[in-house]
């Protein structure tokens, strides 16, 4: 008979968005609960997994989390793209260009997952580096949900720092473990 482990089913979600926008210390985060105490610059791709209990089922999270360089991407584009469960979007709020490049990031998936609907998601992660005082250098929330709407997709703001992971629209869960994937 078939072992449970070998039933766990993986749950695969890739980790996109420009250079330094913090995938590598989310994931990180998500997988082992900790910010990382040091990271390296990711080359191609990492993988980290979690079990993740989804109403009494476990499920194995897959995490890809990607780096832009060129030439990696470029061969293993289609491999990141497949069977993919989830594409969550990361920006920096404390750095607008990275949420103007997410439009690259988005043309790239829509062109590598016709006729798959992917869930998709908007994060803007170092909200703990969110000046209160001023709106200026930064990616406001109202800014970042109007896009996600435009895009159909759903909007968090997290840090990879500080908890709690909060989420901004969509339905309120019970409580912060709701949102620690
Ligand atoms: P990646 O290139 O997208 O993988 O980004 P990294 O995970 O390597 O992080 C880039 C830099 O941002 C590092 O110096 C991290 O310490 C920092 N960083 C990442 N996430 C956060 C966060 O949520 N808050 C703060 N304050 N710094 C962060
Ligand atoms: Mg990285």
């Amino acid at each position: 008979s078939v072992s449970s482990q070998s039933r766990c089913r993986t749950f695969k979600v890739l980790v996109i968005g420009d250079s330094g926008v913090g995938k590598t210390c989310l994931t990180h985060r998500l997988c082992a609960g900790q910010f990382p105490s040091r990271v390296e610059a990711t080359i191609g791709v990492d993988f980290r997994e979690r079990p993740l209990d989804v109403d009494g089922e476990i499920l194995k999270l897959q995490l890809w989390d990607t780096a832009g360089q060129e030439r990696f991407r470029k061969s293993m584009v289609q491999h990141y793209y497949r069977n993919v469960h989830a594409v969550l979007f990361i920006y920096d709020v404390t750095y607008p260009a990275s949420f103007s490049g997410l439009v690259s990031w988005i043309e790239e998936c829509r062109q590598n997952s016709v006729g798959q609907k992917i869930p998709r998601f908007l994060v803007g992660n170092k909200s703990d580096l969110r000046d209160p005082r001023t709106t200026e250098g930064q990616v406001s929330q109202a800014q970042a949900m109007s896009f996600a709407k435009a895009h159909g997709m759903m909007f968090f703001e997290t840090s990879a720092k500080n908890p709690p992971i909060k989420r901004v629209n969509g339905q309120r869960g019970d409580g912060e473990d709701s949102y620690q994937l």
